[in-house]
């Protein structure tokens, strides 16, 4: 349930609000939108206190929330979230590029293509320190070493670095190094690492699972919110089908989908939905014309070296050509 406050209110009205929800045993969470505070009243039994918290002084409106993941939907805020990381704005007027190798593989592998993709115009920095394989017997990654490199590299080249978390036993370790908490296709479900990321207060970044619904990925995200983490971005990154042309089905509709449904921003990962380099340029480009936030991007510059993912990597060059489309598309879009 949604309590949306007059543009007014003060302080004392709304802890009137948080005081009558907690003491019926229900959470409350706090944000701004249009200039009114609004109030997200979660747990069982809320809606018995619609009647209750709509005769307060300083109430606009109390509004039940059809959708299961109160605190993702649009009801909850109509403007969209933007989320900042190191002073780039995801879910602004600026379509943001994360880009990178799929793994971690060597400092002077990294370097170059930090370097390379910032030229490009990246402005933050991806790369898997710890890999989700499929096989136990392929490279699965650096570990910490991978996310010491991570960091270092990042501050040298200034570019806000994410990377996946695999285990919640881990977070101290991401909390150290990373500016932004990837949770991966694999684990969209994984409940106690949700719990963790959220509770952890970084920026988190939310892949859509292989067979997951929109609503499991909204209900996914709604996990990190009830935690009171509100800096959460989604990413579709294709779901599996009959199909094996591509590595993945990339779900386009997703995108207008989310951003009906949702207040929070969506980014688009051509590359796993692919799988094949040549395909993942015109992708990119369809999620931008589709309204994506931005793209998480994999970069490499010798892709037929690298130990995980190679075959879908862009080249630097093609990088910066899909950089220059994505800006032209944003501003060919009403
Ligand atoms: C990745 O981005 O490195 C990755 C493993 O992607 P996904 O979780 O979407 O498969
Ligand atoms: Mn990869």
């Amino acid at each position: 349930m949604i309590v949306v406050m007059q543009p007014g209110a003060g302080r004392a009205e709304i802890a009137e609000v948080v005081a009558r929800a907690e003491a019926a045993g229900l959470e409350v969470h706090e944000a701004q939108d249009d200039g009114r505070a609004v109030l997200g009243v979660i747990g069982r039994g809320a809606a018995r206190l619609r009647d209750a918290l709509a005769a307060l002084p300083g109430i606009e409106r109390v509004v039940d929330v059809a959708p299961p993941y109160p605190l993702a939907s649009r009801e909850f805020r109509r403007a969209s979230t933007v989320v900042e990381v190191g002073g780039v704005a995801i879910g602004g007027p600026r379509p943001v590029l994360i880009a990178g190798p799929c793994a971690v593989e060597s400092y002077e592998q990294l370097l170059s293509i930090a370097e390379a993709v910032k030229a490009g115009g990246a402005q933050l920095l991806r790369g898997g320190a710890f890999k989700p394989r499929t096989s136990p017997y392929a490279f699965r990654g650096l570990g910490a070493e991978g996310l010491r490199m991570l960091r270092e590299v990042g501050d040298r080249t200034g570019l806000p670095v994410v990377t996946e978390i695999l285990a919640p036993s881990d977070l101290d370790l991401f909390v150290q190094h990373a500016d932004v908490l990837q949770v991966g296709a694999r684990n969209m479900q994984n409940f106690p690492l949700l719990d963790e990321v959220g509770r952890a207060g970084k920026p988190v970044l939310l892949k859509r699972g292989l067979a997951a619904t929109i609503e499991e990925l909204l209900l996914a995200a709604e996990y990190v919110l009830a935690r009171g983490n509100a800096k959460l971005i989604l990413c579709e990154r294709g779901i599996r089908t009959f199909e094996t042309a591509t590595r993945n089905t990339p779900d386009l509709a997703a995108i207008p989908v989310v951003k009906h449904l949702s207040h929070l921003p969506i980014l688009f990962d051509p590359s796993h939905s692919a799988g094949v380099r040549r395909y993942v340029t015109p992708l990119a480009r369809a999620a931008i014309a589709a309204g994506a936030d931005g793209l998480l991007v994999e970069v490499h510059v010798k892709p037929e070296e690298a130990l995980c993912d190679g075959h879908q990597a862009l080249l630097p060059a093609e990088f910066a050509a899909l950089a220059r489309d994505a800006a032209a598309l944003r501003a060919a879009l009403p």
